[in-house]
């Protein structure tokens, strides 16, 4: 590492004081705002219409059985709908497409969900194009990501939605900050930078080839970890004060789940943080409801105007 950056990242970290740090609690919030969410969809079932989601799985992948498993635990919980459809991973595209076409014609179902990976023999960008973009909650459509850039999004994705949702919660303010964002994928790290760009914060985006990563991650206000990566933001790395929103995964040898940080490490000098598990997952799921609930709405709206579903 160059001495000027050494030196400027010994500076940062030498007289470091102690802070309380905000756990945030990313189980409670979702709780809340499920709450809220499950009141919605008693209103929208008075008023005729019961919201409905569709998940579609191919394959037989562990970890998308458990997603799987808790989205429609969840949607229960909250008094909606859910129809499984699963394919054997022999299954063909065409099949595939099929089955959406027949959903994206169904009354009863708002929002369609894929879960990824899918086999290497299917495109995921045909079945993504395939989803209607009324009924896209997850936001992958390229209408939506289109509209992540404009600002008109219909179905923002669920995680990075999440992680706002956090932020606001939090009252902590985008406006004017730096942001700096590690993991470019286009699920999580992407759209997270387009909707904190949207609430006017200045973004950096980093990614795997990013030199030293620390020069840029050192000037975040607000620091979001999405790389999948256990261990890759140590506290040296942090600015004192600054809220780091750990969304990074990952199961160890061991069993444990950890994030992409050094939680513990963090504690004392960062204003926010998240834990993994319990911060940003279960925001990710109850994003996920609020998008299948805001299309059912946006349904019944139109249907009161007496126009086509839905008008935007
Ligand atoms: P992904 O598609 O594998 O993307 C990872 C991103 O991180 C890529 O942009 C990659 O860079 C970057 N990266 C990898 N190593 C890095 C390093 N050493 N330094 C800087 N950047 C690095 O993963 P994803 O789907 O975005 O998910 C990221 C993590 O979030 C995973 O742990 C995943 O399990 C978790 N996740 C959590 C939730 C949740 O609800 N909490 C939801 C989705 C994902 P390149 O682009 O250069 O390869």
């Amino acid at each position: 590492m160059p001495e000027v950056r050494r030196a400027r990242i010994e500076s940062l970290t030498a007289c470091r004081e102690v802070m309380e740090t905000k756990i945030i609690d990313g189980k409670a919030i979702a709780a809340a705002i499920r709450g809220d969410i499950a009141l919605q969809v008693q209103g929208l079932k008075n008023a005729g219409i019961a919201p409905g989601l569709a998940v579609i799985v191919v394959g037989n992948d562990p970890a998308s059985a458990i997603y799987v498993r808790n989205k429609l635990r969840a949607c229960a919980e909250v008094g909606m709908r859910s129809f499984k459809y699963e394919f054997a991973s022999t299954a063909t595209e065409k099949e595939i497409l099929a089955l959406i076409a027949d959903l994206n014609m169904r009354d009863d179902v708002h929002g369609i969900l894929i879960q990824l990976p899918l086999p290497p023999h299917i495109s995921v960008r045909h079945v993504l194009a395939a989803i209607s973009v009324d009924k896209d909650v997850d936001g992958f459509h390229l209408y939506n990501v289109g509209g992540l850039i404009t600002g008109h999004t219909v179905f923002p994705p669920c995680t990075p939605y999440g992680v706002v949702k956090l932020l606001e919660h939090e009252k902590i303010a985008v406006e004017g900050k730096n942001v700096v964002i590690v993991g470019a994928s286009n699920i999580v790290g992407k759209p997270m930078a387009l909707m904190l760009m949207q609430r006017d914060a200045t973004v950096c985006i980093c990614h795997a080839k990013t030199r030293d990563l620390a020069q840029f991650t050192l000037l975040a206000d607000i620091l979001v970890v999405a790389a999948g990566k256990p261990n890759l933001i140590l506290p040296q790395m942090v600015k004192t004060g600054a809220a780091v929103i750990d969304v990074g995964i990952n199961r160890l040898p061991n069993g444990k789940l950890v994030g992409d940080i050094d939680f513990n490490g963090l504690l004392g000098k960062v204003s926010h943080i998240t834990p993994v598990p319990g911060g940003v997952g279960p925001m990710t799921v109850t994003m996920l409801l609020a998008n299948t609930v805001g299309s059912a709405s946006r349904l019944l709206s139109s249907a009161k105007a007496g126009q086509e579903a839905p008008a935007y």
